[in-house]
């Protein structure tokens, strides 16, 4: 059985910083003959459900208080490559957006809603460790 990382916000855990999710069917349908292995970076970095919502400035993850939260991130980012790579995945399915795990855009920084080209911090990872990427927004 082919063997995929998610964001499990995609399948409908409530790990957004808002206590929400992001379920999305057509991901739960693609996953339905796979053997899937539930990631999310923020809370593996030690985040809590709820939490400030941060976005990227220069390399640096900052949250709404003005707390550079870059740490949290990495450590989570490498917690969940680990557990992945341990397992043998090489496929993740990420949420678009994300200063986690958002593939093709983020928010630009300014927390204002507009979104820029660039990757997220577990994003990032997986790309330089060679993964196959699959973004939410490819089953659109
Ligand atoms: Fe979803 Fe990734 Fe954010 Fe966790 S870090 S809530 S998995 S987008």
């Amino acid at each position: 059985m082919v063997k995929v990382g998610v964001s499990a916000c995609l399948v409908g855990k409530n790990t957004k910083y808002n206590r929400g999710n992001n379920y999305n069917n057509k991901v739960m349908d693609y996953l339905k003959d796979k053997e899937v292995f539930l990631i999310c970076p923020e809370i593996a970095g030690g985040l809590s459900i709820p939490r400030l919502s941060s976005e990227i400035v220069n390399d640096t993850v900052m949250n709404t208080n003005g707390e550079d939260v870059t740490s949290y991130f990495v450590a989570g980012a490498n917690k969940m490559m680990a557990y992945l790579k341990e397992n043998g995945v090489s496929i993740v399915i990420l949420k678009e957006n994300s200063p986690s795990c958002g593939y093709r855009h983020i928010y630009d920084g300014t927390f204002s809603g507009k979104l820029i080209n660039g990757s997220g911090i577990f994003a990032r990872l997986a790309i330089k460790e060679g993964f196959k990427i699959i973004s939410e927004k490819d089953f659109e």
